[in-house]
């Protein structure tokens, strides 16, 4: 697009210090400049066309380019841009999407506490499944139990809580009372709970799929183990549903109402907008907000955008969307094909496993996880937009309205780079 006078917008452009990056490499080799998206692609500015494989960071679920969305938010705006959800004051459309998300929510009765995203949302189950305990009298229940492998956001309780060790060292303690357990043996959390004793455990933080440590789908029997378990000894459970949550699981708006899992909290975001603007949302089961609402205990917690006017409106539109366009049943199909076009490509001598079979995600595994990075670049001289998750993954977790056709030609794309 720049002539050959001219510095190309890339090289214009090094303010942007980028989120999970060695800031070094990329001033060196230049940013991926993103300009447009529809549908499953996305465009850089040259006007190359990409397959999108991974629906942004797990987020584009309908895709892009939503025109409704966009006109949805702007109508808001021009009205009300936000005004405040402390104490009695709420936006009128935020209200209507708490409504709303209370109806799908997969425990009757749940009660919504709005976030700015994903890493708020953690926060505040931490902090809420520590003060629940204190307003029922049992104060000393302050340990957050993870999963290794798992991802919880960037904020200190869930950096404190995942179990990717890179991500909290050399900051000192973050939050005390963390720990994790092995991320595919329910037996591993009943022995943390036997060592410190359950009067000391708040909660059990569980990704129903864990997505950006790898993508890692739970063995056979192991989502209602641990349920079992953190219900058999005071534990609250807490689904992090950040991923999974809206759809993203295949058939059904969660995977907690997929597997039955009943969770006394639920952390979401991504999908309730599909990206559009930021917005997240915890729901809580009835017998956890209680004691909330029987009058007299205050939550000193809330963030100034949490249930921003115009982020809820993205949100109704979105929903709207999902439902409209039976993109719940669009996710299951695409479970199904995700495993049949990607599986195969296991046979590949630089692939370990492909990881598929559950929800509209799949991992392919390169057998040298030093090769990840990059093959994320040789994927793009192929047409294709992906990124590196865990240690040598491939994370593949596309928009519902990836077509079948599309998901087999991402496979042939993927097939390509790998030579
Ligand atoms: N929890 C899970 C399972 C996630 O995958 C993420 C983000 O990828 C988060 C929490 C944090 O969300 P956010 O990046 O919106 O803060």
């Amino acid at each position: 697009m720049s002539s050959a006078t001219e510095p190309s917008f890339e090289s214009r452009h090094s303010a942007l210090w980028h989120g999970f990056a060695d800031m070094g490499a990329v001033t060196a080799s230049g940013p991926f400049v993103v300009a447009r998206g529809d549908g499953a692609y996305i465009y850089d500015r040259d006007g190359n066309e990409y397959l999108d494989a991974t629906a942004g960071l797990w987020f584009t679920n309908v895709g892009h380019g939503r025109r409704e969305i966009a006109d949805a938010v702007a109508t808001q705006l021009s009205s009300l841009a936000h005004y405040s959800n402390f104490g009695d004051f709420v936006p009128e459309t935020t209200s209507v999407l708490a409504e709303r998300l209370a109806e799908i929510a997969p425990v009757a009765g749940s009660k919504i506490f709005f976030t700015s995203g994903g890493s708020d949302s953690i926060d505040t189950a931490a902090k809420l499944a520590r003060r629940y305990w204190h307003e029922v009298g049992k104060p000393e229940k302050t340990l957050i139990v993870g999963r290794q492998k798992a991802y919880h956001g960037m904020h200190v309780a869930g950096t404190s809580l995942a179990g990717i060790p890179v991500n909290h060292e050399n900051y000192g303690t973050l939050m005390p009372d963390a720990r994790t357990v092995a991320w595919d043996d329910a037996k591993s959390l009943l022995a943390l709970i036997e060592e410190v004793g359950s009067d000391k455990i708040a909660a059990f933080f569980c990704e129903p799929i864990i997505g950006a440590g790898g993508v890692y789908l739970p063995p056979d029997g192991y989502l209602a183990e641990v349920r079992q378990i953190c219900r058999d000894n005071d534990v609250l459970f807490v689904a992090d549903e950040v991923v999974t949550g809206f759809g993203r699981i295949g058939g059904s708006w969660f995977a907690s109402s997929r597997f039955d899992l009943a969770p006394d909290l639920m952390t979401t975001a991504k999908g309730l907008t599909s990206g559009y603007v930021p917005m997240g949302a915890v729901f809580i089961a009835p017998q956890i907000a209680e004691p909330f609402f029987a009058g007299g205990a205050w939550w000193r917690h809330g963030y100034t955008y949490g249930g921003h006017a115009g982020a809820a409106a993205a949100a109704l539109a979105n929903l709207d969307i999902v439902e409209r366009e039976n993109l719940l049943q669009e996710s299951a199909r695409l479970e199904s094909s995700l495993h049949t076009y990607l599986a195969p490509l296991a046979d590949h001598p630089r692939v370990q496993e492909v990881r598929s079979g559950l929800g509209a995600v799949a991992a392919i595994q390169l057998a040298d996880p030093a090769e990840a990075l990059p093959f994320v670049k040789t994927l793009r001289e192929h047409g294709v937009s992906g990124r590196a998750a865990g240690q040598g993954a491939m994370q593949i977790s596309p928009a519902f309205v990836m077509t079948d056709a599309q998901v087999q030609e991402l496979a042939t794309r993927i097939l390509s780079a790998l030579g």
